[in-house]
């Protein structure tokens, strides 16, 4: 199977401390990846690298055999990199409508002059693109809320948006840090159930996660941090079994 992400020998350091230390994995095209770790292990670190929102202190990223670790988060994500972040980071004050047509007009490539001369071909493709829009929305049942302020959605349905929202820029890799957190039971099994399409639908998919029990039923495979390190990588029973996993989480 071939390798979507590649992350060879990744160092951040923050002053003193080094966060991520000589980092190397893969990730498989196609196939759902889960890093864990206790807090701290340096996850959303690893993420952040990847997205471009930090620089690796040394080491690189290779994404479709493309370095990106030298690249700036806009063009990283062009290339077909989508992210979440575990702090929302939606656009409150516009419509839930509008926060997902940013990212279709994105990929539509609807340029500002088009909208400024009102040409047919801008109401073409701004129909196109509410039309998709919708169907984002319409995966996560937000369509009714299409026209309300994203702030006034309820918290669990934020987090839905933003994943709406890096979906609709179809990636080939989607990033979800700790899509779950925050979510109630029934959220997460509709958030199970739509991970699950993604992948279907042929997008590679790498998640930070804590509940446990979301990662052993969605992942193919689990890569395990503890304190900056890889210390284990492999299926979710062969992570269940292992020595220095087992010792790390009955420690935290
Ligand atoms: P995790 O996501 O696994 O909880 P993080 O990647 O957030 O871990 O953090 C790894 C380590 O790096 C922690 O000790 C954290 O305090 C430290 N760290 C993360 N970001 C920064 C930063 N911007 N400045 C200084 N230290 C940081």
């Amino acid at each position: 199977m071939s390798e979507i992400l590649k992350v060879k020998n990744l160092v951040k350091t923050f002053g003193g401390l080094t966060a991520v230390k000589d980092l190397s994995f893969t990730v498989k095209k196609g196939l759902i990846t889960a890093l864990i770790g206790p807090n701290g292990s340096g996850k959303t670190t690893t993420f952040n690298m990847i997205s471009g929102h930090l620089k690796p202190t040394s080491g690189e990223i290779y994404f479709e055999n493309t370095r990106i670790d030298t690249l700036p988060p806009y063009k990283i994500a062009r290339l077909g990199v989508a992210r979440t972040f575990q702090n929302l980071e939606i656009f409150g004050h516009l419509t839930v409508l509008e926060n997902v047509l940013l990212a279709v007009n994105s990929r539509l490539k609807v340029f500002l002059w088009e909208s400024v001369i009102r040409s047919p071909s801008f109401f073409k493709k701004e129909k196109e693109a509410r039309e998709k829009a919708l169907e984002y929305l319409r995966l996560f049942n937000l369509e009714d809320w299409a026209e309300k302020p994203a702030a006034s959605l309820p918290f669990g349905l934020q987090r839905y948006l933003e994943i709406a929202r890096a979906l609709a820029t179809c990636p080939h890799l989607l990033l979800l840090d700790e899509a779950a957190s925050g979510l109630d039971a029934r959220e997460k099994d509709l958030l199970k159930e739509r991970i699950e399409a993604f992948k279907k639908e042929g997008v590679t998919i790498l998640l930070v996660e804590h509940d446990m029990n979301l990662v052993m039923e969605l992942a193919d495979e689990v890569i395990v941090l503890d304190m900056g390190r890889k210390i284990a990588q492999g299926t979710p029973r062969e992570i269940q079994r292992h020595p220095e996993v087992i010792a790390v989480y009955l420690g935290e």
